[in-house]
């Protein structure tokens, strides 16, 4: 079976640092190891209009941000493709077949939906579109036979609902489309990173983000105003690694070769950890020694950033090819599901010689 990578964002705003531990990062590797057939990389337009039905111009313009943002960190549009969900219609049609394969109770039963219909006040007012999102998601990975997408722990539920839908196609309609696996992070901090609020997730939705596009003084400053312990008031007192954002994207973003660099007291992280424990570390130096880590990791996305803004005709050339390509793929399994559906009424000459016997016999 052909290794098939998809995976996407919404542009709902520029990308963060927890899509670059989450997702982004683990694809460029995997774009680089070449372990693959083809990787497709989704700019979720038509998905980010499901919450943002009247703000259909910030969708437009973070188009450009997110696609700037992937090839700043190193995705390569001569390796892979990169596309606009809207400019694959087939992705429409396929969502419209799955519908009748999902039950509303089983949408309602969806963790991460439940919790972003809470965060963002829907209760009542909860539109079609944002509630059967996840459908749409599996017309996305499928329209591509997607084995691998490679994503935060909150994608987990989508790709549960994506194989289920897979399975129950195949038993109706006959083996036609193809289960995909989740690449989750193997780094439990990149799970799931926390907003520098200490809330549990960072979220353009929730504005607690390390943007990838932020200058420098503006991480220095997001960094040095992170959630920390709270009991470590003192930098005599004893303070707690646990649920401590600072030490969580230490854990994300840290390296040995960092300690050498940057703050040689220590050897690695479990030294700087054992010292915050015990007492007599205080917050501003690992502060210090975080904002130099994660600017050490942004300052070649920044360098990219800057070459790729001064070229915005290519950057959009990307994203028309990208586009015409994945449609032309996208109708190949639109061709397939039809066909299996016994809608491909004048594909071949098979349903006219049907009705043909049919009224030839009346
Ligand atoms: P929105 O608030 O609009 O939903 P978002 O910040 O949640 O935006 P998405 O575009 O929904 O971002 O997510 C894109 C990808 O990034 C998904 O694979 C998701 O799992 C991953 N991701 C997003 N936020 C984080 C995070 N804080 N930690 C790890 N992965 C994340
Ligand atoms: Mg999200």
């Amino acid at each position: 079976m052909k290794k098939i990578i998809l995976t996407g964002d919404r542009p709902t705003g520029k990308l963060h640092i927890g899509h670059y531990v989450g997702s982004l990062r683990r694809r460029v590797e995997l774009q680089n190891a070449g372990d693959y057939d083809a990787m497709y990389v989704m700019i979720a337009d038509a998905q980010a209009l499901t919450d943002n039905a009247d703000h259909p111009e910030k969708v437009r313009q973070n188009i450009i941000q997110v696609a700037l943002d992937y090839l700043s960190c190193g995705l390569d549009p001569n390796k892979i493709t990169i596309f606009i969900q809207s400019l694959v219609p087939q992705l429409t049609e396929l969502s419209f077949y799955y519908m009748n394969l999902v039950t509303v109770s089983r949408l309602q039963r969806n963790p991460t939906v439940k919790s972003e219909i809470q965060m963002r006040d829907f209760e009542a007012s909860i539109p079609v579109g944002f509630f059967t999102y996840p459908i749409s998601q599996a017309a996305d990975i499928t329209a591509f036979h997607a084995t691998a997408v490679p994503a935060g722990e909150d994608q987990k539920p989508m790709l549960e609902q994506t194989n289920e839908i897979v399975r129950k196609f195949n038993a109706t309609y006959g083996e036609t489309l193809t289960e995909a696996q989740i690449l989750l992070p193997e780094n439990q901090a990149c799970l799931r990173l926390p907003g520098t609020d200490g809330k549990a997730k960072m979220s353009k939705s929730l504005g607690n983000c390390i943007y990838l596009s932020d200058s420098p003084e503006e991480v220095r400053q997001k960094v040095m105003n992170m959630f920390t312990d709270p009991t470590h008031l003192k930098v005599s007192d004893p303070g707690h690694i646990e649920g401590n954002t600072v030490f969580t994207y230490l854990d994300a973003f840290c390296k040995d070769e960092h300690f050498a660099q940057f703050c040689p007291d220590y050897q690695n992280l479990d030294e700087m950890k054992a010292h915050y424990q015990r007492g007599g570390l205080g917050d501003v130096k690992v502060k210090k020694f975080l904002n130099q880590v994660i600017q050490s990791e942004l300052e070649p996305i920044r360098r990219r950033r800057a070459k790729y803004e001064a070229d915005i005709p290519f950057v959009l050339d990307v994203l028309k090819a990208g586009s015409e390509k994945a449609a032309k793929v996208a109708q190949q399994t639109l061709d397939e599901v039809r066909a299996a559906m016994k809608l491909n009424y004048f594909d071949t000459d098979e349903f006219a010689k049907e009705q043909l016997a049919l009224f030839s016999k009346s």
